[in-house]
């Protein structure tokens, strides 16, 4: 589960762990997850999967984290790895800083090394565009073009602006020749291309805007002509995908404004880098770009991380783009919650930003539903005065209104949509059920074809959902907890692993306990059912001593119920076995006395309030 590495020498094993130890995994999760407190636990929206009840545990005594949900779970170097997508070095180096802690030198490996000298190699061009922009003559032009269009500079330091200077060869000297590092090395980081023979320079006499991912990091570029240039490639160019960036998993801005995003919990997607750079600037900062039209899965992923909410700012024209359409879908069905800020008149988040700050405010402050975007998109392409029109329209809402899982909200949008039809609220009802039928008869007609793959999920009985219930409580009530469970007997318990633990528990004599390491010191295979157990969020109740102490007394009395109702059940089996017989032998007999004296017994015991 934990993914400790194969090169860890024994020295390096040491650190690890004592790195581990002083790492606050609350804090480190905290300052990119919003955590709230669940007990001895803490719980978030899983970063991982889509999700709307919180089933993300962090637990600090354990050290560790674990989603219900999809699974995910580790220690804090599992976490920074899947959520910074840091690799194991780097994430020791990374908390070894945090933790005060001197790093003993050891052998990288190679995979490693080599992505090292790939970073070095865009860290290096990084300095080397930047230096040219703000320094050298060279850049001047540039410069004042960036001037010119409003840019100030601290948005140029801020984002490390650069230039690219009109040569085939400008970086290509810089770092094969002074730099040492071979051609080959800036291919793989999409630095130089090749054409007719020759290997140049990917970007030349262009604004450069460097692509960093959440770390800061820089591992690709985009490159914007300056204005009198015609350039037959275009008035963007990218790094191409590589081993470092992957446009579709990359947010621009995201590094420099996540602490932004999380404050206000909201993050505005714009489309270009300078959108994002102007609204910086008037102090909108909760922005990054998609540099493209729409949001990719990936993308979605990354931003979950940070919020929940998100406004696409979209310009009126693409408004009905199928692209546009699938990212606010994607978007959508990953339980974000997603606003539009429709800007109209062909004009940019940039120009806005720079010409009227308190509108570009105020687009993004009253943000519509993606409802009434919707709607109004639909309307603006379809004519709803004719019979065709109307039933386009419909044909394209009804589907997207009948997701909507508020009753309210989704009354007020059925009128909404009447209103611009000009029908009656009841018509669309209607067409909404009629949808919702064949959408069912559909969904039938494949499960029923798929029935064979179909797997029956696995529904706990009552029984051992109560006695996993009992183990959470039992771990996470401490000392007390165990002493409102005196009167129960393990033995009693049907889980052969769950008897195991609570028995240990119960063997611990000592005043204080401490889950930790309780659960290192339990043999390994019990171990996962522990953490998973001591990190089960028990809601309100975790909070609350005296509660935890009478839900234990209430599941024991549950537990014991099931056990004397098992038994009486067993008994009079047993007992119409023996009198089934036409003729019984006077053991028989004196057996079928015993069961009935024990049955009438075990009814006594079963007290009927308690009965369900
Ligand atoms: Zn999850």
């Amino acid at each position: 589960m934990f993914w400790l590495v194969c090169y860890n020498a024994d020295l390096m094993g040491d650190q690890v762990e004592e790195i581990k130890q002083k790492t606050d995994i609350v804090a480190l999760v905290g300052e990119r997850v919003k955590l709230l407190r669940a007990g001895r636990n803490f719980r978030a929206l899983c970063p991982f999967h889509s999700e709307r009840t919180p089933s993300f545990m962090v637990s600090p005594e354990l050290g560790i984290f674990k989603c219900f949900g999809c699974g995910k779970a580790g220690d804090v170097y599992t976490f920074l790895k899947e959520f910074d997508g840091m690799e194991f070095p780097e994430a020791l180096a990374y908390l070894a800083k945090r933790a005060g802690v001197q790093l003993a030198p050891f052998k990288k490996d190679r995979d490693f090394e080599r992505k090292e000298r790939l970073r070095g190699i865009n860290s290096l061009a990084f300095q080397f565009y930047h230096y040219l922009l703000i320094s050298h003559a060279v850049g001047k032009t540039a410069l004042q073009y960036l001037t010119g269009r409003g840019i100030r500079k601290t948005a140029i330091e801020m984002f490390g602006l650069g230039f690219a200077p009109d040569r085939w060869d400008g970086l290509i000297r810089f770092l094969v020749g002074k730099k040492h590092y071979t051609l080959e090395e800036l291919g793989q980081v999409g630095l130089v291309v090749r054409g007719r023979g020759k290997i140049y320079d990917r970007f030349r006499n262009r604004v450069i805007f460097p692509l960093r991912d959440v770390r800061g990091n820089v591992i690709g570029f985009a490159g914007r002509v300056l204005p009198g240039d015609e350039r037959e490639e275009g008035k963007y160019i990218n790094s191409p995908d590589t081993e470092l960036y992957h446009k579709s998993e990359h947010l621009y801005g995201l590094h420099e404004n996540r602490s932004a995003i999380k404050k206000k919990d909201s993050a505005v997607v714009v489309e270009g880098e300078l959108d994002a750079i102007s609204s910086w600037q008037v102090g909108l900062k909760q922005v990054v770009a998609v540099k493209g039209t729409a949001l990719t899965e990936g993308q979605v992923e990354l931003l979950r991380r940070y919020t929940r909410n998100v406004v696409l700012a979209l310009d009126a024209d693409v408004a009905g783009d199928a692209a546009t359409k699938r990212g606010i879908a994607l978007a959508d069905s990953s339980s974000l919650n997603i606003k539009i800020a429709l800007l109209s008149g062909g004009k940019d988040p940039d120009a806005i930003a720079q010409s009227n700050p308190k509108l570009w405010q105020a687009l993004v402050t009253k943000s519509t539903s993606i409802y009434d975007y919707y709607l109004t998109s639909a309307a603006s392409r379809f004519d709803a005065t004719t019979g065709l029109g109307k039933k386009r329209i419909s044909e394209e809402l009804v589907p997207v209104f009948l997701k909507i899982t508020n009753a309210v909200e989704q009354a007020h949008y059925i009128r909404k949509l009447a209103r611009v039809l000009d029908v009656s609220d009841e018509a669309v009802v209607d067409e909404l059920k009629r949808y919702e039928r064949r959408e069912a008869l559909g969904a039938e007609r494949r499960i029923t074809r798929s029935s064979s793959e179909v797997v029956e999920p696995q529904v706990g009985d009552r029984r051992g959902v109560l006695e996993e219930y009992l183990l959470s409580l039992l771990l996470q009530g401490g000392k007390r907890a165990m002493k409102a469970a005196t009167d129960f007997v393990p033995s009693s318990l049907r889980s052969q692993a769950i008897r195991r633990i609570v028995e240990t528990l119960f063997s611990k004599t000592s005043e204080s306990f401490s889950a930790g390491p309780f659960i290192a010191s339990l043999p390994a295979e019990l171990r996962e059912l522990a953490q998973q157990r001591y990190l089960t969020d028990l809601g309100e109740i975790g909070s609350d001593s005296d509660a935890v102490c009478q839900e234990i007394e209430r599941v024991v009395a549950e537990l014991s119920q099931m056990r004397w109702r098992e038994r009486l059940n067993m008994l009079s089996l047993r007992i119409r076995d023996i009198e089934q017989k036409s003729k019984l032998t006077t053991v028989e007999e004196g057996r079928l006395e015993r069961l009935k004296r024990e049955f009438a017994e075990v009814s006594g015991q079963l007290s009927p309030e308690k009965e369900k």
